[in-house]
């Protein structure tokens, strides 16, 4: 760090009593994410208010100070990776749940409510926040907004910005902005609060949200079904579909991911599978289970190897944690595991897997397949062994070859982690020059010194 830049760190200390830190072993900790890549801000704010962020941002943007914004470091892609030095600014003092309004179904949130704990809350009033994240017990609100966090739920209820009715945001210049506002209904000028949704603190630091609220559904009932090929899993789901149904979760794991959680688990059933499918419903009891009785019936038609019946919150819970497993199951072989949340369009979901079938032949490597099947959200994660000498070069040319099919289907790069620094090199391929052209238009309106988490995609 240049003299010049301590010495106005030190006298933003001096403004911000408390807020401000430079000690090495406190600079440490905000390095990094979930990701590969780390680098050391200069220091690390952690503002107690709105108010301390927008001097923070104001006085940063005078003196052309990095500020890389923070929930709570969970990211896959290193977006919260201050690469180029500056502010860490972590939201994480505040995190309080200001209100839940069970009558408006709404909730206003301060940043850094981690979204498990939210969840439970609201629940206990018997409103419903669907967003599930695989990582909502680490996680904030905040964070979610900024990266559109999904998860299985998505797929009948959306992801995480259709839950946003208003945001406070901190701009740059240090303006603290309202948007939106608290009822499910708005058209008030644009839509700028989502703007911020998926904006992975590039163009303002998110202080607080107003988040939509549902009835909390009273039952939920899901099916775990074996088969012995892929092909039959996928006509499985499409079945589903075509007979008029909207499963709230829908989840596949391809024949790599199972071995590795039968190991895991001692599940002997799922050592002989091709494909695992989860099929999950909810809303009233009588018709979940009349509708989950015929959900059956349509997939027996696949002639699955097996069918397992949850019904109830915990019966449900147990089949989740076997899904759960997945992801840890992967990591026990060894391997590492490079976690891609490619999208395809729904219809090219099996595509996708033969396409992955021809990926591991030519490159050598293991992809493991496993997501959010009904959303064709598929984590499609590279297993490397990097003691094997080329090992890194082969995962790369495999990633090239893996993005540009996606690309080629209409499908995306990612569908919720976001770009961060771990996409980065896929951007240019994953959007036209124009658009590339607009997001720089928009950056430079609200980030005209573009202070806002450089060094990621725009
Ligand atoms: C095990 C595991 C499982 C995961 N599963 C899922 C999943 O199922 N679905 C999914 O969508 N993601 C998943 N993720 C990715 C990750 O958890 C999400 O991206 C999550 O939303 C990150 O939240 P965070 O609070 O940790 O944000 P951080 O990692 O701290 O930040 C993420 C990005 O948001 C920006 N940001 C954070 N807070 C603010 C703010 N207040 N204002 C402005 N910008 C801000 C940061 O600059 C950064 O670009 C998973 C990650 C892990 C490690």
């Amino acid at each position: 760090m240049s003299p010049v830049r301590l010495k106005l760190l030190r006298r933003l200390k001096r403004n911000l009593p408390g807020e401000i830190f430079l000690q090495p072993a406190i600079l440490a900790k905000y390095a990094g994410d979930k990701w590969f890549a780390t680098h050391q801000p200069d220091a690390v704010a952690l503002p107690r208010s709105a108010r301390s962020v927008s001097k923070i941002l104001k006085f940063a943007d005078k003196n052309n100070i990095p500020v890389t914004p923070r929930g709570a470091g969970h990211g896959y892609v290193g977006g919260c990776v201050p690469v180029c030095g500056g502010l860490a600014l972590s939201t994480e003092r505040m995190n309080k749940i200001l209100e839940i309004n069970p009558d408006d179904f709404i909730a206003v949130v301060q940043p850094a409510v981690n979204t498990a704990a939210f969840q439970a809350a609201v629940e206990k009033l018997g409103c419903f926040y669907p967003p599930d994240p695989a990582s909502r017990a680490n996680n904030s609100l905040g964070g979610n907004i900024a990266t559109n966090a999904g998860g299985p739920r998505c797929l009948k209820y959306g992801v995480t910005r259709d839950y946003v009715l208003g945001l406070e945001v901190v701009l740059t210049n240090g303006d603290i902005v309202r948007l939106g506002g608290r009822t499910h209904k708005n058209k008030t000028g644009f839509d700028l609060h989502r703007l911020f949704a998926g904006s992975e603190g590039l163009l303002g630091v998110i202080t607080g949200a107003t988040l939509k609220l549902l009835p909390l559904p009273t039952f939920r009932a899901n099916l775990a079904v074996g088969f012995d090929s892929m092909y039959a899993a996928v006509r499985a789901l499409q079945s589903v579909f075509a007979a008029g149904f909207l499963p709230c979760a829908a989840e596949l794991a391809d024949q790599f991911t199972l071995a590795a959680a039968a190991k895991r688990t001692k599940s002997k059933r799922l050592l002989g599978c091709q494909a695992h499918l989860i099929i999950e419903l909810d809303g009233q009891e009588n018709s979940v289970r009349g509708e989950i009785a015929t959900v059956e019936k349509i997939i027996r038609r696949q002639k699955p190897l097996f069918v397992e019946r949850g019904f109830g919150n915990k019966q449900c819970e147990a089949v989740w944690q076997i899904r759960r497993e997945f992801s840890y199951a992967l990591r026990d072989t060894g391997l590492t595991k490079l976690n891609q949340d490619i999208v395809v369009p729904r219809g090219r979901l099996e595509d996708l897997f033969k396409f992955a079938a021809t990926l591991q032949k030519k490159h050598g490597l293991q992809l493991a397949c496993f997501g959010h099947a009904g959303d064709g959200n598929i984590h499609t994660n590279v297993m490397v062994d990097f003691t094997q000498p080329g090992a890194e070069k082969r995962a790369e040319a495999m990633l090239d070859d893996l993005f540009r099919w996606v690309l080629s289907v209409k499908g995306a790069i990612t569908g919720e982690h976001g770009i961060g620094l771990a996409k980065k090199r896929w951007w240019p391929l994953a959007v036209s020059k124009e658009v590339q052209a607009l997001h720089r238009t928009v950056k430079r309106a609200l980030d005209p010194k573009g202070i806002l988490n450089p060094g990621k995609f725009v």
